[in-house]
């Protein structure tokens, strides 16, 4: 990885955020042999430096296999919580879980674990890593872009500092307000659910054994996320709103006294472990994911719900498509910021994300409800599931993002 200079500089592609999925796309595309710099309005070093703080992504098997092949998970495998199993269950508050669970086991699917949990702290920290041995990688952290400027052949962003940085294809993968989709003249659809995530981490005393579990309650989905270790979980905690900020003002001893009774008592006594953070929860997608010049990935392109811990899986499936278009383009001598190129990609994502968002949507409107006939609904419609092998294989195949013929070669392991 190199740190730039100053002035005019050019590279192949300019990405625009440093999160997650512009350090993937980035690593993915400098493997492939493209000149790429990432800038990111963060310093590098200000993220996960905290230390344990509880919060963690649940990385579905076809985006561990992306790890992989870009070089990332070596990193992470020492700190990754395999999930076995899922459990979904309808809860009401005070009484614990519904008797009615649906499971889904990794075992049916018969391809190892359905996906690993890892704390956001080492999947930055295995980023920045991977990205320190790449010469054709530039990081320019603690940066902001402030204009983007296209011409015929070529694109440009200038920084804050002054700096301008040219390259064939800008892509904005700068989060769910992206500035590059803004500036691109692109609007985005969506709405407000009207429901924030607490987001904690608790400690429990009983093993969790590799099983997540997914609790649908009226104001809104609670998930208990196994961590590496066996005796701490990552709690996402959706509620209204207004509820939301009631539960966040207490002391500790008043939140763990709010959780309880939705968590329940099976992993025995618990207590809390991390900080507490909140999210705002609305669905924010982007009416085209390219532009003249401009490609969207990740949350810039779409921001959902994190009902099925799907955001970033997602957005890694953005990368994956996007890193085999350009490089193949790239090998072709093509110009990989032109329009046909970028239609490719479009093409190749808009259609799974529309339906993954609207999904997480549906899913997220028919249980955070207390409406008798929808509670009716739902228990059949889980009954079925429940009862189906064949249904519950689907929907664990679409969960863990199971790759098969015509999916990116990065999802099914392979490099681009
Ligand atoms: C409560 C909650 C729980 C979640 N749990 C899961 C989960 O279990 N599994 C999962 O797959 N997903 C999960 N997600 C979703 C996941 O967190 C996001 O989808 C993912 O982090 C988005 O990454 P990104 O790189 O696209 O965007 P971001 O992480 O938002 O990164 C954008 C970056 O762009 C930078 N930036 C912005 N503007 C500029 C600028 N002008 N110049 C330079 N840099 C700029 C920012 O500094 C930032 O670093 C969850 C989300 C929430 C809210």
């Amino acid at each position: 990885m190199r740190h730039i200079g100053r002035m005019t500089t050019v590279y192949d592609i300019l990405i625009v955020g440093g999160g997650l999925n512009g350090p993937a796309l980035a690593l993915a595309l400098a493997q492939g042999g493209a000149k790429v710099a990432v800038v990111d309005a963060r310093a590098a070093d200000s993220r996960g430096a905290t230390g344990f703080d509880g919060r963690a992504y649940a990385i579905a098997a076809a985006s561990q296999r992306l790890l992989a092949a870009i070089g990332v998970w070596p990193a992470l495998a020492n700190h990754a919580q395999p999930m076995l199993q899922i459990k979904t269950t309808d809860g009401v508050v005070g009484r614990g879980p519904a008797p009615f669970f649906t499971t889904f086991d990794h075992a049916e699917l018969g391809a190892g674990p359905m996906g690993y949990m890892v704390e956001d702290r080492h999947v930055y920290a295995g980023f920045l890593a991977a990205m320190q041995g790449q010469d054709k990688l530039t990081l320019i952290s603690g940066q902001s872009v402030v204009a983007q400027d296209v011409q015929a052949g070529r694109a440009s962003v200038t920084l804050a500092d002054g700096r301008v940085l040219t390259a064939k294809l800008i892509v904005g993968a700068d989060g769910r307000a992206s500035g590059v989709a803004q500036r691109a003249g692109i609007t985005r659809w969506g709405w407000d659910y009207g429901q924030t995530a607490l987001v904690t981490a608790v400690r429990h005393e009983k093993h969790h054994g590799g099983v997540a579990h997914q609790y649908f309650l009226p104001n809104g989905p609670l998930a208990i996320l196994p961590l590496h270790g066996g005796h701490h979980s990552s709690i996402v905690w959706s509620e209204k709103t207004a509820i939301a900020a009631q539960i966040q003002a207490l002391d500790d001893a008043g939140y763990l006294a709010a959780l309880h009774p939705r968590f329940g008592d099976f992993l025995g006594d618990i207590t809390l472990a991390g900080a507490r953070f909140t999210y705002p929860l609305n669905l924010t997608v982007a009416k085209t994911f390219i532009a003249p010049r401009v490609a969207l990935i990740g949350d810039a392109a779409h921001g959902v719900h994190p009902i099925a811990g799907q955001g970033l899986n997602l957005g890694l499936r953005d990368v994956a498509a996007l890193a085999e278009v350009l490089t193949d383009a790239a090998r072709l001598g093509l110009d990989i910021g032109a329009a046909d190129v970028l239609a490719r990609y479009q093409e190749w994502r808009r259609f799974d994300t529309t339906i993954m968002a609207l999904g997480m949507d549906g899913v997220n409107k028919l249980f955070s409800n207390d409406n008798p006939i929808l509670r009716g609904l739902r228990d059949l419609g889980m009954g079925a599931v429940a009862a189906t092998p064949a249904l519950r294989r689907a929907f664990m195949g679409k969960a863990s993002g199971v790759a098969g013929e015509g999916s990116p070669k990065l999802l099914r392991g392979e490099r681009v």
